[in-house]
Parts: C-alpha cells; sequence; structure tokens
C-alpha cells in the first residue's frame, strides 16, 4: 500500500572562503481559507471588487462591534491540520497582536499564539521520482487578515482599502526542516497541492491567497544534525525573514541571494542581524525591511471579546471521515492500480481535476497506461498551447476515451487517432460517429492492402531489386502502402504483406 518512507535530508552546499556552508530554512505560509465569508463578520470575500465594498462594521473596527467566529472557517483549518497529519486541539484561544498601521483599523490583529488550533504535523515534499523529504509543521493558527495600503496612486496621498481586513488566514508554520532553494519551492508545491485537495485553500498566488515568509540561516556541517537532536536552536545560525513571497521563482532566487549574503557577512567576520527583509525581483537582492520584532514587541493578550475555542472530538472525526483521498495515496493507488511510473503518477495526480479528468478517461476507456498517455502527452500538451486547463478543456472524458477505444479496437491506428483528436478538439462530435462518417477506419482488410501493396511493386521494379538486395529497404515499400491508403492501413499487416511479396 501507501509507502510514507522519506529520504534524508540533503543540505544545500555553499563553498565558502573558509569552507562549507549548509542551508537552513523554515517557512511560514499564510494560506487564506476559501470561505466566502470573513472570519468574524458576515462581509464578503471575492476578490476584484471595488476598494473597500466588502467592509462590515466590524472589520471598519467600529466602537462596540463584537467579532463572532466564522465556524465554516475553523472547519476548513482543522480540514487542514488533518491533511497534514497533524494534532487538532479541542481547546483553542485568541490573541490579540497590538500594532499600528494605516490599514489595520483595530489597531490589532486577532490570531493564536499562545493555543493554536492546530499542533505538529508533516509534509512529505516530493524531490523527483521515488524521493520524498519530510518537513515537520509546528503549528497551524487562524488568524485575520490585514487590509492593504495604496501608495502609487497618487503621487501626494496614499490609499486604504479594507477589502481583505478580516479574511481568514491559516498561518501554517514549518520547522526549519528545509534544507536548500529547490525543496523550499517543493515544499510550497506540496503544501498548494494538498490545500487544493482538500477545498481549503485556492492556492492562488497571484491574487495573494497563498503567501511564504522564508526564514533563511546558514551552518557549518553538523551543526544541523545537533539541531536536529537536541532541538537547540543554538545550534543554528541567526535567521533573516523574507516577507511576502508569492512566486516560487522568487523564493528559490531569494533563498539564494540571502544565503550568499549572510555568508559573506559571516567570512568577514561580521554578525547577521535577525531581522525582516524584502526580495525585489528586479534587482534579485533582499533588503532590510524593519528589525526582527518579538512576541513581547506585539503585546500579545488573550482577545477579551472571544471566548475560548472549544471543539468536540465527534466534530473532527466527521470531518476527518469526509477527507479527501490525497495527493500522496492518490499517487501510489495510480501507480498499483494502471501501471504508471512515478513521474506520469507525479504529473496526473499534482492537480485534483486533472487526476480526475484522467481517471474517468482511464475507467471508460479500460487502459490506465493509454489513457495517461493521451491525456499527458496530447491533451495537455494541446491545453498548455492555448493557456487553456482542464476545466475548460475543448475534449471531454468521454470523448478522449472514445478515441482510445478505436485504437484498442483495431478501427485507428495511432496516428489516425491524432488526426481525430485534432478534429474533436477543434469541432468536437463523436469520435465513432466521425471516423465512420470521414472515413477514418483502418483498412485490415488483407485484400485492400495486398492490392496496393502489389501496385506499388509494380510500379517501382528499381526499388524491388534494391529490396531484395538489401531487405532494410523494404520499409520503403511500407512507407509507400501507408501513403497510398492515406494512413489507414494496418501497419502491421502491411509489414507482412510486403515481406512476403518482395520473398524477403
Ligand atoms: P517567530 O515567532 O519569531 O516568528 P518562530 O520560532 O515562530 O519565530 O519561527 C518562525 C519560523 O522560522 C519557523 O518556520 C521556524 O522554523 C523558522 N526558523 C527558526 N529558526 C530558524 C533558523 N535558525 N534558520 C531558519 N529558519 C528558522
Ligand atoms: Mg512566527
Amino acid at each position: 500500500m501507501l509507502d510514507l518512507t522519506y529520504d534524508p535530508p540533503a543540505p544545500k552546499v555553499i563553498a565558502g572562503a573558509t569552507g562549507d556552508w549548509e542551508l537552513v530554512i523554515g517557512m511560514e505560509i499564510h494560506a487564506q481559507v476559501a470561505s466566502r465569508a470573513k472570519l468574524f463578520s458576515g462581509a464578503s470575500t471575492r476578490f476584484g471588487a471595488e476598494p473597500n465594498a466588502n467592509v462590515s462594521l466590524i472589520d471598519a473596527a467600529m466602537p462596540g462591534m463584537l467579532p463572532v467566529v466564522n465556524e465554516f472557517c475553523i472547519e476548513q483549518a482543522v480540514r487542514t491540520g488533518l491533511g497534514l497529519k497533524a494534532r487538532i486541539n479541542l481547546v483553542s484561544a485568541f490573541d490579540r497582536k497590538n500594532y499600528f498601521y494605516p490599514d489595520l483599523p483595530q489597531g490589532y490583529q486577532i490570531s493564536q499564539l499562545y493555543h493554536p488550533l492546530v499542533g505538529e504535523g508533516e509534509v512529505l515534499v516530493d524531490m523527483g521520482p521515488g524521493v520524498a523529504r519530510k518537513v515537520r509543521i509546528e503549528r497551524i493558527h487562524v488568524e485575520q487578515d490585514a487590509g492593504k495600503s495604496i501608495h502609487d496612486m497618487d503621487p501626494n496621498m496614499s490609499f486604504v482599502d479594507l477589502n481583505r481586513t478580516g479574511v481568514a488566514l491559516m498561518e501554517i508554520v514549518s520547522r526549519p526542516d528545509i534544507r536548500g532553494p529547490e525543496e523550499a519551492a517543493a515544499y510550497v508545491t506540496k503544501l498548494r497541492q494538498i490545500l487544493r485537495y482538500l477545498g481549503t485553500c485556492d492556492g492562488n498566488m497571484q491574487n495573494g491567497n497563498l503567501r511564504a515568509d522564508v526564514n533563511v540561516s546558514v551552518c557549518r556541517p553538523g551543526d544541523y544534525e545537533r539541531y536536529q537532536e537536541s532541538q537547540d536552536f543554538s545550534h543554528l545560525g541567526t535567521r533573516c525573514e523574507i516577507k511576502n513571497m508569492n512566486s516560487m521563482r522568487f523564493i528559490q532566487a531569494a533563498i539564494e541571494y540571502e544565503a550568499r549574503r549572510q555568508i559573506a557577512i559571516l567570512e568577514d567576520g561580521g554578525a547577521v542581524l535577525q531581522e525582516t527583509r524584502l526580495f525585489d525581483p528586479d534587482r534579485g537582492e533582499t533588503r532590510s525591511m524593519r528589525s526582527k520584532e518579538e512576541a513581547h514587541d506585539y503585546r500579545y493578550f488573550p482577545c477579551p471579546d472571544l471566548l475560548p475555542l472549544e471543539i468536540e472530538q465527534g466534530w473532527v472525526d466527521d470531518i476527518a471521515a469526509s477527507l479527501p483521498e490525497l495527493p500522496d495515496a492518490k499517487k501510489a493507488r495510480f501507480m498499483g492500480d494502471f501501471g504508471l511510473t512515478d513521474y506520469d503518477a507525479s504529473v496526473l495526480t499534482a492537480d485534483v481535476a486533472n487526476a480526475a479528468y484522467f481517471e474517468a478517461v482511464a475507467a471508460e476507456a479500460g487502459d490506465g497506461k493509454m489513457a495517461a498517455n493521451w491525456v499527458i502527452n496530447e491533451l495537455f500538451g494541446r491545453l498548455k498551447k492555448e493557456g487553456h486547463d482542464i476545466t475548460d478543456s475543448p475534449v471531454s472524458a468521454g470523448q478522449l476515451a472514445g478515441i482510445i477505444k478505436l485504437i484498442r479496437a483495431g478501427d485507428i491506428s495511432g496516428k489516425i487517432a491524432k488526426d481525430l483528436f485534432e478534429i474533436i478538439y477543434t469541432e468536437g462530435g463523436d469520435p465513432a460517429e466521425i471516423v465512420e462518417a470521414r472515413g477514418m477506419k483502418q483498412v485490415t482488410d488483407t485484400g485492400a492492402i495486398e492490392k496496393a501493396v502489389d501496385e506499388i511493386i509494380a510500379a517501382n521494379p528499381a526499388q524491388v531489386e534494391k529490396a531484395k538486395a538489401n531487405p532494410k529497404l523494404a520499409g520503403w515499400f511500407v512507407g509507400q502502402v501507408m501513403k497510398a491508403t492515406g494512413g489507414k492501413a494496418n501497419p502491421k499487416a502491411v509489414n507482412e504483406i510486403v515481406t512476403a511479396r518482395l520473398g524477403l
């Protein structure tokens, strides 16, 4: 069944002037809960609305307003925790994180510092066929998003848009178990995949619905193992946090740059300052934003407006029972049931909609391997070319299965099938009917093939002599027959008849 083994860490090593350095990375991912209403108010979360159209009196922090927890959001966070094999805390609590910012009208963010809803879990990060690394999750807490300050619309004024204010976020905090830029991107990819399978976050990074704060430090070989044994952070280097990354490419570039910056400081005899930095994609650099604040800077205290959040084990069990099949399990099943390679199974399970489409094709066509080939090589290629995805594919799973069934029945060759695919992609229609109506059926009638072979042999005496002297040249006749029959002759039958007629 499901093999959950994972490989030992393989840190990225950077050779410095004073010896080797290793990277250590921990991430805090902010995932917006896929909910139509906000965490503590009924205001809409719709993206792209007019500025300040989705702001209730609670979001605007009018005096005397009281937050009410949105049960649906809590359920999504529990579902996420269960999907990451994490401990669910039946009692959690909300705290106020106090700070001033124009886009935060309350003057504090309601978050969970002391008692998060979700405790330790894990993510298996895929690093290529058969290689998986484990990243431990420390906690997931539920919190409100802040609004947005807009500084680039007017030369003299700044604007504030509170639409995002109060939207529910899950902050997913990893242990510092990520050991290089590629692993960091693979971690975000896997987490995003799991969230999308669970349906708890749409994972849209462009809209800012999934953003990563990346903590980077460097250490000497052996130090990380010492940390792992003791869980004592003093074995690790001082970290810097790069805020609000929403692109896999930038995450990798920022880590790479940041590690080299820290190594240069350390090799120069300096010390890395713990601080928050921003990545500038145009320059490919990180720069300081503010020195790192500590929890006490925020004067955290339990939010007096909200009772501790108590949930029941039975409710958690119900959510657990309703979890969908997750990527690792689906991939293992695709490999086991359909004999797919690790690579093909990974491609097909990367997105839950792709996986469902593939399964529908495989079930109806009765051949998983052929279904995988057609979905990956023909359909995905074609969709990508036109910027479509599976949800707006012009070819339905039923139509693609129809094409495969015609190949399996020997009615059409693989080559004709590609033409048929093109017709269905552009014009639609039923595969079997099109093959019938347009005379695309493969010629398996040996009489017809023999006739074609004889005509070509008769017309090309010089080629016949050459082929008799060198049997490899018989392929030329096969090609001619295929051409003469418009690619509809069964290639195997043509081959046999040509060989026999030439007396090879
Ligand atoms: P804070 O509360 O100050 O944000 P946390 O202990 O919550 O600090 O850690 C934040 C993130 O930083 C976590 O993802 C953690 O794994 C990561 N982290 C902690 N120490 C290091 C380190 N030395 N190098 C890299 N990442 C680290
Ligand atoms: Mg933190």
